[in-house]
């Protein structure tokens, strides 16, 4: 069967491909340590397990509205009103600025084929996460990498963002808090770009904010703070993230922009029709419900980021930024390169070779001799760099960090 130019041009998920080796190892009985995947392990709040119960006793067994069910879309519009209202602004969402889809992951990409055509570039700060790139070519378009630097805390500056505009570009692509880095832009550094984004009229910004809440400073400055911006705005949110519903599937996206959410409902609908109906539900309650459990979840990820953070910086050869947000570490390793394994190392024998000269290698070697599954940062556009998620227990980032500085000092 033939497989379209366009798909064999599209990369498996890095980060996927690693959390499916770490369930692999773990059926074939190994003692694996998995800080690959982007998923709390926290279960979901027990009023959302009540909530799918109800739905499927209430029947919503029926096809919806493509957007999503209005009770979801007016709770998503209060949630994402809120950030702004605590970043000062005025302009809020109402129900019909938002899309509901399955998980942010459809939001985003229902986003970028929306805005994008082919051969329109596509501005992507990295280190980012990698489907932003694929999702770009999947609709024609062109990534542009535009590389922030570790002495920068890999924010994008304004003129970087300046430099890399074309009269192609037709959006910028924006993560806070930010997957692999855990950077956040501030009030005033989201503001900068956008004076820029001012002058250029033709440049949308889709803003993915799905980490917002797991912010370890407080509150987390949002794009929709930028009124003058807010007809070619799209912000990204779900409930994956924050509240622990990963497999739910449920996100969406907010914009102010009537012609793109008529348009985008459109390819929804040929696309889905709508998302699951007894997860939109369970996800409305999960917005309207006591968000106490949120609170909690995010001091839990705080105490583990210490954790890490300190176990981190006692291992040779890692330079280690504190994440603002998001539960990720992104160690810079490159000082490891050219290094060897142990002779006897299942690395080595793999291989018929013992040296180790990039995040790849390094995170291959950590798999094999000490069964701790991390993530190179070449999956990010940063092969200077590895990601480890601490969404798991303190026990096995304990457990993690030993092996791994237990591993690194074999290194030879
Ligand atoms: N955006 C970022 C930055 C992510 O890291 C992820 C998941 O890893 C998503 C979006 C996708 O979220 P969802 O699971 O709701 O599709």
């Amino acid at each position: 069967m033939n497989i379209s130019e366009r798909i064999s041009q599209i990369s498996d998920s890095p980060t996927l491909a690693m959390g499916a080796k770490a369930r692999e190892m773990k059926q074939a009985g190994l003692d694996v340590i998995s800080m690959s995947i982007g998923e709390p392990d926290f279960p979901t709040p027990a009023h959302v397990k009540q909530a799918v119960k109800d739905a499927v006793d209430a029947d919503m067994s029926h096809y919806g509205a493509i957007p999503g069910i209005i009770g979801l879309r007016r709770a998503a519009a209060k949630y994402m009103s809120s950030f702004v209202e605590q970043s000062g602004a005025e302009d809020t969402f109402a129900a019909e600025d938002i899309i509901v889809s399955v998980g942010a992951k459809q939001a985003l990409c229902n986003a970028i084929e929306t805005i994008v055509g082919d051969g329109d570039e596509v501005i992507l700060p990295t280190p980012c996460w990698g489907s932003y790139a694929e999702m770009v070519k999947l609709a024609g378009g062109v990534p542009v990498i535009v590389h922030t630097t570790y002495d920068n805390d890999f924010l994008l500056t304004p003129a970087a963002l300046e430099a890399a505009i074309t009269p192609r570009t037709r959006l910028l692509v924006i993560c806070s808090p930010n997957n692999p880095t855990g950077s956040v832009y501030s009030a005033e550094d989201i503001r900068t770009l956008a004076e820029i984004l001012l002058r250029r009229p033709n440049v949308a910004v889709l803003a993915d904010e799905i980490y917002n809440q797991i912010c370890y400073s407080g509150t987390c400055a949002t794009w929709a703070s930028q009124t003058a911006l807010l007809d070619r705005l799209v912000v990204v949110n779900g409930v994956s993230k924050v509240f622990a519903m990963t497999g739910y599937r449920i996100g969406w996206l907010a914009c102010k922009n009537k012609e793109f959410i008529r348009a985008c409902t459109r390819m929804q609908g040929q696309q889905i029709t709508c998302a699951t109906m007894v997860a939109q539900y369970a996800a409305q309650q999960a917005l309207e419900g006591d968000l106490t459990c949120v609170r909690e979840m995010t001091e839990a990820f705080r105490r583990r980021r210490e954790l890490i953070v300190r176990l981190a910086k006692d291992i040779p050869g890692w330079k280690v930024r504190e994440p603002k947000g998001t539960f990720y570490l992104f160690p810079d390793v490159t000082a490891l390169f050219g290094k060897y394994a142990p002779a006897d190392s299942n690395y080595t024998k793999k291989h018929n070779s013992s040296l180790i000269n990039s995040a790849d290698e390094l995170c291959e070697y950590l798999l094999l001799d000490s069964l701790v599954v991390c993530v190179s940062g070449s999956a990010f556009g940063e092969p200077s760099c590895m990601r480890l998620s601490y969404a798991c227990s303190q026990q096995q980032i304990t457990e993690g960090l030993q092996r791994i500085h237990a591993a690194i000092l074999r290194l030879k």
